[in-house]
């Protein structure tokens, strides 16, 4: 599903060279859920930029979804987003727009065929327990609601990987939990899961496959 192979990345910042990952490689197989843990700096985002192909490695071989990423044409990087759910720390839900259209928006730019795109909106709010709020707006939500929503328009097109760049960051206890138990209710109906998080106590109670990244560097990979 995720294949790394003595991956490093250096960003170049003028005259700068920052190196954020050091010689990485793991592999993560079809039905994993993963936590990509470690402190702030640790390079987590940058990994997880490097599988949906917003950056590229400096050294080494990634293949996401049984696709090498080297060399890909610019359709083919169009091709690899769509087929991965992405949710960040902030939700960025179009504040205009309900929680049903923020989904049905999405599909629709992703080419979904019209008719379906009612059901498949409704099939993403209930999988994350969200159907009674389809028509409020995103300033009505919790911000434990609005990351729900996040989570439902990011797996809206059934992709089987989602991956999640500190989606409880911002959120006291209870509405951090509320969040991961709908992600672990989206990796048990069969969707692949990376979650990265800062927060090793909430890493631990997740009880799942942890790599632990300090300074670039794989220091763990366990569970
Ligand atoms: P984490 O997500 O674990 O906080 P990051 O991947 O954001 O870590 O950052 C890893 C290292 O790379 C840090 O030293 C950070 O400052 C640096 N970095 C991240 N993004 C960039 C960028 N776009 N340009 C330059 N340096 C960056």
């Amino acid at each position: 599903m995720i294949e790394f192979q003595r991956v490093s990345k250096v960003y170049t910042v003028g005259a700068v060279k920052v190196p954020a990952l050091s010689d990485l490689s793991f592999r993560i197989g079809r039905g994993e859920f993963v936590i990509l843990t470690g402190p702030s700096g640790a390079g987590k985002t940058t990994l997880l930029r490097l599988i949906y192909r917003d950056e590229v490695p400096t050294e080494g071989e990634i293949s996401v979804l049984g696709v090498p990423l080297n060399g890909l044409r610019r359709a083919e990087v169009s091709a690899l987003r769509r087929s991965i759910g992405v949710v960040f720390q902030d939700a960025k839900l179009l504040p205009g727009r309900t929680v049903y259209e923020n989904i049905a928006f999405v599909l629709r730019v992703t080419g979904t065929p019209r008719r379906e795109i009612t059901a498949r909106a409704f099939e993403a709010l209930r999988a994350v327990g969200l159907s009674a709020r389809a028509q409020a707006y995103p300033g009505q939500l919790s911000q434990g609601e609005a990351q729900r929503a996040a989570l439902a328009r990011a797996i809206a097109r059934r992709q089987a990987l989602l991956l999640a760049d500190e989606p409880t960051g911002n959120l006291d206890d209870a509405m951090a939990a509320e969040v991961l138990a709908v992600v672990k209710d989206i990796w048990a109906r069969g969707t692949t899961v990376l979650l990265a998080t800062h927060q090793a106590r909430l890493a631990a109670a997740l009880r799942q496959r942890t790599l632990v990244l300090e300074g670039g560097r794989l220091v763990k990979d366990e569970g």
